[in-house]
C-alpha cells in the first residue's frame, strides 16, 4: 500500500462556515499560505442564519464588499413590539429604531447566509491567492508536537486528511420535507427564491478515500457546534443546554398582518411568542421559541423534533397572530433545532490549534448573533496569526485571541439567557408575575440589548495589544487625549477630507484589512507656529533610527508594509498643502512619486458637510496621538508630545527586523519609500 502524500503548510482551517471563511480571507489578504477544508461537498445554499449586525457591515466594508451585501439585503429599520390589550387581542405597542441612530455608517440588514460565503469565497479569489476550500476532505487525526510548540519556525501540528465520497460529503437533509405540499429541501440544497450560486460545489470524488498527511505550524477549528477539532484537543464547551427547541419557516406570507415588513416581536395573550424577520425577496423568516422537549428519567431534555413540521410551525404562528391570518403558497426552507448556550473552557492549545465560531460558543438564534459572533471571532484572529506568520510580531499577541473572545462568547450567553426568558412561548403579562413575562420589562431589555447585539460595543481588555493599563509595561494610554475614542473599542467613524483633493471619506475608508497598523497624527491647527513645532517634534522622532517604523519594518520592504501614519489636522484646508507636513508624514516612490493619501483635514466638504471630528473624538487644540489595531480597534490613546510610547509600544510585541537574518542592525529604513 503506498504511504499518503506529505505537504507543509503555515496554516490549516477546518470548516469552511462563516468562522473559517473569514480566516481564509485574513490570510489571503495578508498573503499567508493556507489551505481550507470542508467535509461538505457544497456551501449551504439559503436558510440558516441571516442577520448582519453593523459592525459586520463595517468588517465587509473593511474588507471590500459590504456594498454587496448592502444591495441584495432587506433592510431592517423599526421593530414593532406587539403585546396583547385588556381583551387579549394583540396590538401594537411600540415602535424602535432597529439599530441605534448614529452608532454606525450601517445598519442591520438581512442576507442568507449562503450569500454571506458567497462574498467571502469570491474575496479569497480576489486577493489574489491560491487558497480556494477543499470540499469534501475531512480530518481523521491531529497531533500536537508539544516538544516544537515554542519554535516559531517548527510545523508542529500534524492533521491527516482523508477524501470522501460523494455521498459522504452530502449531508443527510437535516429538516426533511414538509408535510402538506410538495416536499421542502432544507438548506443545504437550492433555493428556489435564490439565485443560482453553486459554482464551487464538488464535482467529482475521483480520489476518494485518499489520504495525505499535512504539517502545519497553525490549525483552526472551524467546524462548527459539533466541532471535530474541539473533541480531538480535548477542548469542551460548558453551560447548559436548554429547554428551548427553535423552530423557523422561511416563506413567502401570505397574510392581512400589518406589520409583515417590519421586524416584530409578538407576545400573544395565551398561544406564546413569535419573531418576524422580514428578508430579500419577499421572503419573511419567523421564529418561534417552543418548549417540546422530553426529560427521559436522568438524560437531559431533548428536543424530539419528529413532532416539528411547517404546518406545525405555521399554526403556531396563526395562533399567536389571530384575529390577522397568515399562511403561504411557497415555503424556501424550514428548520427545527435545539441550542444549548455554551462556552469552550478554552480557545486554543498551546497557542497553536485555535477554535472559532460555533465550535466554542452556542447559543440561541434570537438576537442574530451566532453568524456576526462566529465571523468576528476569525476576524480577531486572523490578521494576529498572519503578523506572527510573516515575522512580524511574536508569538505572545496570540494570547489575546482568547483574553478578548472569550469575554465576548460570555457576555454573549448572558444576554442570550436573559433574552431566552424574555422571549419564551409563556403567556404575556402587563405585570411580572410567576406565569409570564412584563412587556415593560421586555421592551427596556431589547432597547439595552441593542447595543451589545450590535457589535459596537465590544471593548477589549488591558493586553499587550491594547495600552489601557500599566500591565503590560511603560506605556499607559491617556484617555483624556480623545475622551470620545475609548482604547479597546473599534475607533469611530466620521467623515474627512484629502487634502491634496478636497474630497470626502468615510475615517473607516481609510482603514481596510489589509494587515497593517495605523499611527494615527493629530497636530491641531498647523498654521499655529506652536503645533507646527510640535508635529515637527513627532515627525523628526518617527523618522530616527530608533522609531518604530524603522526598527519593526522589514528591510528592504516598503515603508508601508506594517504601518501607514495618517495625519489629520485641523487648519482651514486652503491654507496649507500637504508640502507643509514633513516626508516622513507622505513618503516618496521612486515611480509613483509623494503619497497624496496620507494627509487630511478636518473641514467642511463641498457637498457632504463637515465630519467635526475634532469634536467627535473630544481631540484638545493641543493634539493627539493613536494607535490603531489591523482590526480597527484602538491600542492606544496619547498626547502628541509623546512619540516615544508609541515605539513603547510596539516594542513590546513587534520583532526587531533590523536583527532579523544577515542585515545590518545599522541598516536604515529608507524614509522615502
Ligand atoms: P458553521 O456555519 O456550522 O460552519 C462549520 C463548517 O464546518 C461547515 O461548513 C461544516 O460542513 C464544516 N465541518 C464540520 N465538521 C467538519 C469536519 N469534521 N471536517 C471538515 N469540515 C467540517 N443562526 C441564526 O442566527 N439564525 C438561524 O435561524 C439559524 N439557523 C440555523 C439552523 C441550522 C440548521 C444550523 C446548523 C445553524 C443555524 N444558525 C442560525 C447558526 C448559524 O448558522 C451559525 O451560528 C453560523 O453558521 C456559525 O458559523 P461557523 O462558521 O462557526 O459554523
Amino acid at each position: 500500500m503506498s504511504l499518503p502524500a506529505e505537504s507543509k503548510i503555515d496554516v490549516l482551517i477546518i470548516g469552511a462556515g462563516p468562522a473559517g471563511l473569514m480566516m481564509a480571507t485574513w490570510l489571503a489578504r495578508c498573503g499567508v499560505g493556507a489551505r481550507i477544508v470542508d467535509k461538505r461537498g457544497t456551501k449551504i445554499f439559503n436558510g440558516q442564519a441571516d442577520g448582519l449586525q453593523c459592525r459586520t457591515l463595517e468588517i465587509f466594508d473593511s474588507l471590500g464588499f459590504a456594498h454587496r451585501a448592502w444591495r441584495e439585503s432587506n433592510h431592517l429599520l423599526e421593530i414593532c413590539l406587539w403585546n396583547p390589550d385588556e381583551h387579549g387581542r394583540i396590538r401594537r405597542s411600540a415602535r424602535i429604531p432597529d439599530t441605534i441612530p448614529g452608532i454606525s455608517r450601517f445598519q442591520q440588514v438581512v442576507l442568507h447566509q449562503g450569500r454571506i460565503e458567497r462574498f467571502l469565497l469570491d474575496a479569497v479569489e480576489e486577493a489574489g491567492s491560491d487558497i480556494r476550500v477543499e470540499r469534501g476532505v475531512a480530518p481523521t487525526s491531529i497531533d500536537i508536537d508539544e516538544s516544537r510548540v515554542d519554535d516559531d519556525d517548527a510545523h508542529p501540528v500534524t492533521v491527516r486528511l482523508r477524501r470522501l465520497s460523494e455521498e459522504e460529503a452530502t449531508p443527510e437533509q437535516a429538516a426533511g420535507s414538509g408535510d402538506d405540499g410538495p416536499p421542502v429541501q432544507d438548506g443545504l440544497f437550492r433555493s428556489n427564491l435564490a439565485p443560482r450560486d453553486d459554482a464551487d460545489r464538488l464535482l467529482t470524488a475521483a480520489a476518494a478515500g485518499t489520504e495525505e498527511v499535512v504539517h502545519a505550524r497553525y490549525v483552526v477549528g472551524a467546524d462548527g457546534a459539533h466541532s471535530w477539532t474541539r473533541r480531538q484537543i480535548g477542548l469542551e464547551l460548558e453551560g447548559d443546554s436548554t429547554d428551548y427547541i427553535w423552530g423557523v419557516l422561511d416563506m413567502v406570507p401570505i397574510t392581512d398582518f400589518p406589520d409583515i415588513r417590519m421586524r416584530c416581536a409578538i407576545h400573544s395573550a395565551d398561544a406564546g411568542s413569535i419573531m418576524v424577520i422580514p428578508r430579500e425577496n419577499k421572503l419573511v423568516r419567523l421564529y418561534i421559541q417552543l418548549t417540546t422537549t422530553e426529560r427521559v428519567g436522568d438524560e437531559a431534555a431533548r428536543a424530539d423534533r419528529s413532532k416539528l413540521s411547517p404546518r406545525v410551525i405555521l399554526e403556531a404562528a396563526q395562533r399567536i397572530m389571530a384575529p390577522y391570518t397568515i399562511s403561504y403558497r411557497k415555503l424556501d426552507w424550514w428548520t427545527a433545532y435545539q441550542i444549548g448556550q455554551r462556552v469552550g473552557t478554552s480557545f486554543a492549545v498551546h497557542d497553536r490549534v485555535f477554535l472559532a465560531g460555533d465550535a466554542v460558543h452556542t447559543h440561541s438564534p434570537k438576537a442574530g448573533q451566532g453568524m456576526n459572533v462566529s465571523m468576528q471571532d476569525s476576524f480577531n484572529l486572523g490578521w494576529k496569526m498572519a503578523s506572527v506568520v510573516k515575522g512580524q510580531a511574536h508569538r505572545c499577541i496570540l494570547k489575546t485571541y482568547e483574553s478578548e473572545r472569550r469575554q465576548i462568547a460570555q457576555d454573549l450567553i448572558a444576554f442570550d439567557h436573559k433574552f431566552s426568558r424574555l422571549f419564551s412561548g409563556r403567556p404575556a403579562r402587563d405585570v411580572m408575575d410567576t406565569e409570564g413575562i412584563s412587556m415593560q420589562e421586555f421592551k427596556t431589555a431589547f432597547e439595552k440589548g441593542h447595543m451589545f447585539a450590535s457589535g459596537i460595543a465590544v471593548d477589549y481588555g488591558s493586553s499587550v495589544v491594547v495600552a489601557k493599563d500599566d500591565g503590560h509595561g511603560r506605556v499607559v494610554s491617556d484617555q483624556s487625549a480623545a475622551p470620545h475614542v475609548p482604547v479597546g473599542r473599534r475607533i469611530p467613524s466620521v467623515k474627512v477630507l484629502n487634502q491634496a483633493d478636497a474630497r470626502p471619506w468615510h475615517l473607516h475608508e481609510l482603514l481596510p484589512s489589509n494587515g497593517r497598523w495605523r499611527v494615527l497624527l493629530f497636530p491641531g491647527d498647523v498654521t499655529r507656529d506652536e503645533q507646527r513645532q510640535r508635529l515637527a517634534r513627532v515627525a523628526a522622532a518617527f523618522d530616527d533610527e530608533a522609531s518604530f517604523l524603522r526598527r519593526h519594518t522589514p528591510v528592504g520592504g516598503r515603508c508601508d508594509d506594517v504601518f501607514e501614519v495618517l495625519t489629520i489636522h485641523r487648519a482651514p484646508r486652503t491654507q496649507v498643502t500637504i508640502f507643509d507636513f514633513p516626508p516622513v508624514l507622505r513618503p516618496y516612490d521612486e515611480t509613483d512619486g509623494w503619497s497624496y493619501d496620507r494627509i487630511f483635514v478636518d473641514d467642511v466638504s463641498y457637498h457632504e458637510g463637515h465630519g467635526e471630528m475634532y469634536r467627535a473624538f473630544g481631540i484638545a487644540p493641543a493634539g493627539c496621538l493613536m494607535i490603531v489595531r489591523p482590526d480597527q480597534h484602538v491600542s492606544y490613546v496619547g498626547p502628541l508630545d509623546d512619540p516615544a510610547a508609541v515605539n513603547d509600544f510596539f516594542a513590546r510585541f513587534m520583532t526587531d527586523q533590523s536583527r532579523r537574518g544577515s542585515v545590518d542592525s545599522k541598516t536604515p529604513m529608507p524614509a522615502k519609500c
